[in-house]
């Protein structure tokens, strides 16, 4: 049963003062049984220009605070969230429904990220370039670029935040968070933590500096309307990102679009099996199917199908489905009814495509949680990669698809509209390299003997086509939070142009 009553205290211990929110448009459900547990107000649309001012102002303080010291107060912040992670993980496994392991799993994404933004606050450089003329030098510089509006998703309520945050935030900006509604609880518990942070760090922070807002939709078009805002980073279904970007591309916007995809393992007869299926099984049945890096395409060599099919139904037909908060349990609930029905739908259009269901579908544990939308992992052997194939289905539904040569793989792993996890399992350098090459796959992440999920926050993060196109959290990621100057400094006493010109 969701723990009600225990979501009140760890609400209260995570600083979040429930009244405070409370109000009539924002209607937040455990997914665990479907109960109600917070009814939020949201802001009205008409209060967004005070809130960006506010922003604004806190700007022009900020980026003039060095980053180094800016880095302490997110030093904070991790700290912050390692004190809290037992509680926020709570919150995400009541609101969100993830298994325990993987609510706290996403508060240490936080934490880790927050490590990777203080060591970065003093790794803020740019180049020296030569110059083509004497006495001439040229540099980069890395300036804070303004407000960013970070709008999330449901299925990662607090390490999407963080991972934009911490590093908007040692890159000199301020940020405005508008957590999904689904997982407004979530975002509030992390934003908490920041504001915890900020207390300890005192006047050397503006007001101003990190701002949450509740609401919907039309919250976060006031974000993405607005030309105040320097950059905004949103993650979401591919139809929002349909309607933010040329948004931004109307006014000039800086953005980075995390959207949707519908990611590949291509298994090879030089795979090792074993490794395989505890692989797929993770990537494709964790967090109940929901991460945008979900297994959804397993791409196996004809010849090792059924072997491959012999261990892998067996290992989910074990799978423990039921309360993520229960010890033991492997796959939680659906976020609502509209994703089960989402997900039968897609069932359905896949078997009329001449789709086999190898593996479940179902309801689960309708009896204990008729509010509560519980569904067994399912398997459907596809002959091609057909319509539904090439929609990401938000549910743990794998399509299998074979080839012959891995020309054919490769080809079945690009040819859908996303672009964002992809993965070989093999043990033949040639097949490996063959596809994480120019002409491999197309992806913005490409694993070996990997799944397609569960990153680091080292790396970049994010997808090519419609996934968006942009990056976040490591790797340099960073200079998307800032404006770059190119300075040419003269330091003779003449005054060559560039390319020979004379202009005398
Ligand atoms: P969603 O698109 O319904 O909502 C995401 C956020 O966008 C919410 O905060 C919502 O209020 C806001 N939003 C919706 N319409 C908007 C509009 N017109 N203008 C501005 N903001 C708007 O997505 P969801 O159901 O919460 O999340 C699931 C989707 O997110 C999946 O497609 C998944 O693949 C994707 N996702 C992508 C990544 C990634 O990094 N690529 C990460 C997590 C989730």
């Amino acid at each position: 049963m969701t723990t009600t009553a225990d979501l009140q205290t760890v609400l209260s211990r995570c600083g979040i003062d429930l009244p405070r929110y409370s109000g009539h448009d924002i209607s937040v459900h455990s997914p665990i049984d479907g109960a109600e547990i917070a009814r939020l107000a949201a802001l009205p649309v008409a209060q967004m220009p005070q809130v960006i001012d506010r922003a604004t102002q806190a700007f022009e303080q900020w980026r003039l605070v060095p980053a180094p010291v800016r880095g302490e107060l997110v030093r904070l912040w991790g700290e912050e969230l390692r004190r809290a992670k037992a509680d926020i993980g709570h919150v995400i496994s009541c609101e969100v429904g993830k298994i325990v392991q993987e609510g706290l799993g996403e508060v240490q994404e936080g934490v880790d990220i927050c490590e990777f933004a203080v060591g970065l606050s003093r790794q803020l450089h740019g180049k020296t370039i030569v110059s083509e003329r004497p006495g001439h030098r040229i540099m980069e510089q890395y300036h804070p670029l303004g407000p960013v509006a970070i709008i999330t998703a449901f299925n990662f309520p607090s390490a999407v935040f963080a991972w934009n945050a911490a590093i908007a935030l040692v890159c000199g900006n301020p940020v405005i968070f508008k957590p999904s509604e689904k997982a407004a609880l979530s975002g509030l518990a992390t934003f908490k933590a920041l504001e915890r942070a900020i207390e300890q760090f005192g006047n050397r922070a503006p007001a101003g500096l990190a701002q949450i807002v509740l609401g919907t939709s039309d919250v976060a078009e006031a974000l993405v309307d607005s030309p105040q805002i320097a950059l905004v980073s949103a993650t979401g279904s591919t139809p929002m990102g349909r309607t933010v970007g040329p948004k931004l591309a109307a006014r000039f916007g800086k953005r980075i679009l995390e959207l949707g995809g519908n990611n590949a393992m291509v298994v090879t007869p030089a795979a090792d099996l074993d490794l395989a299926v505890r692989a797929i099984v993770f990537s494709a049945v964790g967090t109940a199917g929901q991460r945008c890096t979900t297994l959804r395409r397993l791409i196996v060599h004809r010849d090792i199908k059924q072997a491959l099919l012999d261990k892998l139904l067996p290992a989910y037909r074990s799978l423990r489905i039921g309360d993520p908060l229960q010890a033991g349990t492997l796959v939680g609930p659906l976020i609502d009814k509209a994703s089960f029905d989402a997900m039968q739908h897609s069932i359905e259009q896949a078997q009329q495509q001449g789709g086999q269901l190898l593996a479940g579908g179902q309801r689960q544990l309708e009896q204990s949680f008729p509010h509560g939308f519980y569904v067994a992992p399912a398997i459907v052997d596809m002959p091609a990669q057909t319509a539904i194939v090439q929609h990401e289905t938000f549910a743990p539904l794998l399509y299998v698809l074979s080839y012959d040569e891995l020309a054919q793989a490769i080809a079945l792993n690009n040819d859908v509209p996303q672009g964002l996890s992809s993965c070989i399992f093999s043990n033949d350098l040639r097949e490996v390299e063959t596809f994480l090459g120019a002409a491999g796959s197309d992806c913005g992440m490409a694993n070996v003997n990997i799944g397609p999920s569960g990153a680091e926050i080292g790396g970049a993060f994010g997808g090519e086509k419609e996934t968006g196109g942009d990056r976040e959290s490591g790797s340099d990621a960073w200079k998307q939070y800032m404006r770059r100057t190119t300075n040419t400094i003269n330091y003779s006493r003449e005054l060559p142009l560039a390319q020979g010109i004379q202009f005398e």
